[in-house]
């Protein structure tokens, strides 16, 4: 399977945006039959370059996660990058989950640190394991030829008291540890998108590619529910017009659609390199976005 850090390349000399879906390990058998035979079929039809699986809390999926990229890459032939993180693992079993992922021949790694198990205080390293996703990086790079992500955040990491330009430093030096590119947070204002990747390239002198991550929303409950639990801010008229559709999601998915169509069209006359976006395992919005975006591909 190709290196992502090779689609960004080709895309780049292309002069086209490289377009990637995000999935979650399904919980039921229904939930996993239902991606392959209906959600990621769909989806494929956009034809996007590559795709990546979440790894769940607490390292709570390490199988499922390999499984549905191996699956992914085998059944759909769609390049696919598993997320990985620090939670509740020693460096050991980090590098049999690895040594795995490329048995399977996974090539591409979201290298991230996690949050506490619960989600809930402080992070604490596991004995034996990793503080920070920079040292992961670190590892994978040390030890495996895969093309490495990180996570990047455009209003900074939530847990980051020091301010978001400490935060955007450390995502330098993890970068600096071997990183390909950086996916970011969800974010609807563009200009805290902006804002992030000029002082990434213009201050701190970044090089790697910098992918935008977008959420269509769904209900207005769930957004409220993950920028709570991640710390993104819902712009005010973007809230107002939400709490207006309450508990009407038909009418916010229908709004989450044009906003992002609106947001991923500026974000392309910016110049970016890509848009990753998040699917939540459902094709509708995701499918009328990348439609509405035809003619930048
Ligand atoms: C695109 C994307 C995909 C994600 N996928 C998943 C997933 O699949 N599974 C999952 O569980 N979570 C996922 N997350 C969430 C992520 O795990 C959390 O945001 C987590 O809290 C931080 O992970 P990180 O890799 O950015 O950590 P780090 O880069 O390690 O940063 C974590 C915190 O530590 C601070 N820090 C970094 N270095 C230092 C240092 N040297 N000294 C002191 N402080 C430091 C940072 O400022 C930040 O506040 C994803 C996030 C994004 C943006």
């Amino acid at each position: 399977m190709r290196h992502i850090r090779d689609i960004h390349q080709q895309k780049k000399s292309e002069g086209k945006p490289a377009f990637s879906f995000e999935f979650f390990p399904p919980k039921t058998e229904k939930g996993e039959e239902n991606l392959f035979a209906s959600v990621l079929p769909e989806l494929q039809a956009m034809a996007p370059d590559y795709c990546s699986v979440t790894y769940g809390a607490g390292g709570s999926t390490r199988d499922t996660t390999l499984d549905m990229v191996e699956r992914i890459q085998r059944d759909v032939g769609l390049v696919c990058m598993s997320h990985l993180t620090c939670v509740q693992a020693t460096q050991d079993e980090i590098a049999q989950v690895l040594q795995e992922a490329q048995r399977r021949q996974i090539c591409n790694i979201l290298a991230l640190r996690g949050d506490p198990p619960g989600g809930v205080g402080p992070f604490e390293a596991t004995e034996g394991g990793f503080a920070f996703s920079k040292d992961l990086v670190a590892f994978i790079k040390a030890n495996h030829d895969m093309s490495i992500g990180v996570a990047g955040f455009p209003e900074g990491h939530i847990a980051c008291r020091e301010g978001k330009e400490v935060d955007w430093a450390r995502l330098k030096e993890k970068v600096d540890a071997g990183a390909d590119f950086v996916v970011t947070q969800l974010f609807f204002d563009n200009e805290d998108f902006l804002r992030f990747r000029d002082h990434m390239v213009k201050e701190l002198g970044m090089e790697q590619t910098i992918i935008p991550g977008i959420l269509p929303v769904l209900s207005t409950r769930q957004i409220q529910r993950f920028t709570e639990l991640c710390g993104a801010t819902i712009p005010s008229p973007m809230m107002q017009r939400l709490e207006g559709l309450s508990e009407d999601d038909a009418a916010a998915t229908a709004f989450g659609i044009d906003y992002a169509i609106n947001q991923c069209e500026a974000l392309l006359k910016e110049g970016v390199a890509g848009l990753h976006f998040y699917c939540l395992n459902k094709a509708h919005s995701t499918l009328e976005v990348a439609k509405a975006l035809a003619s930048y591909r």
